[in-house]
């Protein structure tokens, strides 16, 4: 892999590449670009950067102090597997051309920040973090638009697979209702499509661990790749939606990373596998519950007590609360556990050895910028390291059916976004050690969901409002 500026260089003249492609975030996590011709390809280019408005940029400047640069990271740079010309490309990292800094709003530089925050705490030196963002795949909305899907799923939880489209009548392979992990073929009609999503990642250098159809009917897929240390796998991420959406496309199909797309049928979560390591060593396996130790329970605990707040980031949308409901495999309980999955934090059981010891974080969604999300988790567990906080302990039951005195006495998450912002409000310090996340950051990303996203939403009527009154 490429680790200089001249190597990025070469690597372009090596592809032959024709386009340089450069990739940057806006606050809320989606890729935008700019593309130049690769005779411009110089080390100047790095050095200065392309200029950008960056008061179109959702979440970020205002007109009056819009300039910003964005400058290529050179050890980013991979063919990209989508364009038709060769097309080499970068994520930058954006910058204040005024000051010189890198802009304080850049999720990249957010996640930077709490990867040298680990470090300079002496209780690690790499977080290594592996997400599983389920998704769904859809027809293409060209051909068919109707909107609010999911009314057509008010009434029988039967109906609950309509992907937007009246489907019509079930002529032989339909897969049955929560039935969809994980019958072979004809049933499963999207493997070959996620066979082509998982060697398109591949070629982009994302190394492919399985895929399957996840258990909601209509058309719910995962595609797991490798773990990585906690800015490459968040990179890794935007390259992931970035490839399937677009594979997704040639077959004039439709990808949604939203949390819940259809009412009473599984919701698509992102588990978050965490695990920390010092000098080569892994500090999670230990003597301790499920093979942990003291340093990964004081971890769990942390992410367990900040969670509240910490969802303002890891389900950072009013979609992502209609998925934490009872009956669907997403956590509601602010638990942790070795075998439950209705538990927020699961400790996978399944490889023995004490390199793969990691904690799963089950609650977090692929609506979430992994910048922010990934920086955030990593700060509450080394909040529980510092503070030594305990977990309690763990519930080994299924949380969904515990009789009501049991499970009023474990803390539910949130129920909606802005109950989470409420919560990030009042719990924030944890997340501005080491300068990481900014008062500015913290009260931008509140206003920004606020007026963009839980203010519209309150102020609209909805399908079911009709049927209700
Ligand atoms: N889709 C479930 C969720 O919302 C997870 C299902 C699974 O991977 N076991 O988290
Ligand atoms: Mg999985
Ligand atoms: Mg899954
Ligand atoms: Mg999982």
């Amino acid at each position: 892999s490429v680790t200089s500026i001249k190597e990025a260089i070469k690597f372009a003249e090596a592809n032959d590449a024709k386009m340089i492609d450069l990739k940057f975030l806006d606050f809320p996590g989606t890729w935008q670009h700019l593309t130049i011709p690769a005779h411009r390809l110089d080390e100047e280019l790095f050095e200065q950067g392309m200029g950008i408005d960056g008061s179109s940029m959702r979440g970020w400047q205002s007109i009056a102090a819009s300039d910003m640069q964005v400058r290529p990271d050179p050890t980013t740079a991979r063919m990209d597997p989508i364009t038709k010309l060769p097309t080499l490309s970068f994520i930058c990292n954006v910058f204040d051309p005024i000051t010189d800094q890198p802009y304080s709003r850049d999720p990249r530089y957010i996640a930077q920040k709490a990867e040298n925050h680990l470090k300079e705490t002496g209780i690690a030196d790499t977080a290594f973090v592996g997400p599983e963002a389920e998704f769904f795949i859809f027809d293409d909305v060209r051909y068919d638009v109707t909107p609010y899907s999911s009314f057509y799923a008010v009434d029988s939880q039967e109906g609950a697979w309509n992907t937007g489209r009246n489907e019509g009548p079930n002529l032989g392979y339909k897969l049955g209702y929560k039935r969809g992990y994980f019958p072979v073929p004809p049933y499963d009609s999207l493997s070959d499509l996620r066979g082509e999503m998982a060697m398109t990642l591949e070629k982009a250098g994302i190394v492919v661990d399985v895929h399957h159809h996840e258990v909601a009917t209509a058309g719910q897929s995962e595609i797991g790749i490798k773990y990585n240390s906690l800015l490459k796998s968040a990179d890794d991420l935007q390259w992931f939606k970035y490839i399937i959406k677009n594979v997704a496309r040639r077959h004039q199909k439709t990808v949604t990373f939203m949390p819940k797309p259809i009412h009473g049928d599984n919701g698509s979560g992102m588990h978050t596998h965490f695990s920390l390591w010092k000098g080569g060593k892994p500090l999670f396996p230990g003597e301790r519950y499920a093979g942990l130790s003291d340093t990964a329970l004081h971890f769990i605990a942390g992410i367990l007590d900040h969670a509240p707040s910490l969802l303002a980031f890891t389900n950072p949308t009013t979609n992502s609360f209609k998925r934490l409901v009872p009956g669907y495999e997403a956590p509601i309980k602010l638990a942790y556990s070795s075998r439950n999955r209705s538990s927020a934090v699961r400790i996978p059981m399944v490889q023995s050895s004490p390199a793969s010891k990691r904690i799963e974080f089950r609650t977090p969604d692929p609506s979430s910028n992994g910048y922010l999300a990934f920086a955030a988790i990593l700060m509450a567990g080394l909040d529980g390291i510092e503070r030594q906080l305990d977990p309690g302990d763990p519930v080994d039951k299924n949380i969904y059916n515990l009789p009501p005195v049991e499970a009023d006495k474990i803390p539910s998450a949130p129920a909606s976004l802005e109950e989470a912002l409420a919560c990030l409000v009042e719990d924030h310090d944890y997340l501005l050690r080491g300068d990481v996340f900014t008062e500015d950051v913290i009260e931008s990303w509140i206003n920004y969901k606020f007026e963009n996203e839980i203010e519209p939403t309150r102020l609209r009527p909805t399908p079911l409002e009709y049927k209700l009154y």
